[in-house]
């Protein structure tokens, strides 16, 4: 008898009825945000006021996918046990050209070579069929 390798699994987002409509559009690789249809603030994270006047019925825009790195940190344990064979790896908070700030992956790029600052694009991770990661690299 063999005995099956052991899995640990990736943890992946599991879309709400706000966060859904972000989700399904990554899967198509496109980056939508939201946008307040008030006072045209840009939204993210998915949620159901605007951030700056209170205002109900965000619309979903495109966003660019360009952005900069605002902050970043070079992972070079795991920070979980599914991503032990990635190691180094870059987490970073972009900025996006709409104001918005989102937690990410910085991919194709020397982890001893990013820096704030850096002008990215999003690129699309896909994990699976039912789910694609938007991650940035060096634009
Ligand atoms: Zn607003």
């Amino acid at each position: 008898m063999t005995a099956e390798p052991f899995q640990i699994s990736r943890p992946l987002p599991r879309p709400s009825p706000f966060s859904r409509p972000f989700w399904e559009a990554a899967k198509r690789h496109e980056l939508l945000i939201q946008r307040c249809p008030k006072c045209r603030t840009h939204i993210f994270y998915p949620r159901y006021n605007c951030t700056e006047c209170g205002a109900r019925d965000l619309e979903w825009v495109k966003a660019s996918g360009k952005g900069t790195i605002y902050t970043y940190t070079v992972a070079r344990r795991p920070t979980h046990p599914a991503f032990a064979d990635r190691v180094p790896y870059i987490i970073a908070i972009v900025e996006l050209e709409e104001g918005p700030r989102l937690t990410t992956n910085i991919v194709d790029c020397d982890p001893d070579s990013v820096r704030i600052g850096t002008p990215v694009e999003v690129a699309f991770e896909d994990v699976n069929e039912e789910v694609s990661l938007p991650v940035f690299r060096p634009a």
